[in-house]
């Protein structure tokens, strides 16, 4: 049932012009979920993902965020976009998204980054949500580091601090989209290991990610999608140790 989960996404669908990406792609996420999300370069993963805020419009289905569905009618491109833009406010200020390039503000501090959604879109007062950010960045091991700008701390670290700003705005799902892709490999660890925290702690997160070990211990369900479809839904040590799918056999054994 919709109103009872975290997020319900509908047979989703979306088309780029002629080109197909996703058809007809179904999900529901329960409080406490981690699910990791799967698949070969060009499956549609990021383009999944990314219609769940309406970064992309579908072209068909329904998207459904804390039992309350997002409201949606067809514009001029064929796609469906949000029909009431207040409701879509509010629902993205709920579910934090997470890039593989971080998207801080090149301009602006470590701190200054983190308390734009909170003051801005929250109304908190920049008092209250600088003493919140503050507590966040010490539990990234960062707050001495608050008034730096992005390009003076490394990549771990700035996603690190992308994933705080996210959690400033105490968000009801996370939105993973490759969050370790753009590093270089001595500074995926310390990413992850802020990650599996947050699922310790029983946050709900969709994770788009080629870490198939980390998504085999830290989640608890696998989606891999295959050219714009579900091709394997499961628990991790079925879709990683006994997938049905020869495709999804095929893509963890070539990643592994
Ligand atoms: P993944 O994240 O799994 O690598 P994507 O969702 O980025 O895959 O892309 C799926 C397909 O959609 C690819 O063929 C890609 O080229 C195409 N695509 C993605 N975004 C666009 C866009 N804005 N315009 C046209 N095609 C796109
Ligand atoms: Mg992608």
């Amino acid at each position: 049932m919709p109103e009872n989960s975290v997020i319900c996404l509908k047979n989703i669908h979306k088309s780029f012009g002629d080109l197909k990406v996703l058809k007809g792609i179904d999900l529901q996420a329960h409080e406490h979920d981690v699910i990791s999300i799967i698949g070969s370069s060009g499956s549609g993963k990021s383009t999944f993902l990314r219609c769940i805020n309406l970064l992309e419009t579908p072209t068909e289905g329904e998207i459904w965020i804390t039992g309350e569905k997002l409201k949606l009618a067809r514009n001029k491109k064929g796609d469906l976009d949000a029909s009431d833009p207040r409701q879509l406010a509010a629902m993205r200020a709920r579910v934090g998204f997470v890039f593989q390039n971080f998207n801080l503000w090149p301009h602006k501090t470590l701190l200054e980054n983190i308390i734009e959604g909170p003051t801005q879109v929250l109304g908190k007062s920049k008092d209250e949500a600088i003493a919140y950010a503050e507590q966040l960045l010490r539990r990234v091991g960062l707050e001495e580091r608050k008034d730096f700008y992005p390009s003076q701390i490394s990549g771990g670290q700035q996603q690190r601090v992308a994933i705080t700003r996210t959690l400033a705005m105490d968000p009801q799902l996370i939105l993973f989209d490759e969050p370790t892709s753009a590093l270089d490999p001595e500074l995926v660890g310390e990413v992850l290991g802020v990650m599996r925290d947050l699922a310790g702690e029983g946050r709900t997160m969709l994770i788009v990610t080629h870490e198939m070990q980390f998504a085999r211990e830290v989640s608890n369900k696998v989606m891999f999608l295959h050219q714009g479809q579900v091709e394997e839904f499961g628990h991790p040590d079925q879709v990683f140790g006994n997938p049905t799918s020869e495709r999804c056999r095929e893509f963890i054994s070539s990643v592994y």
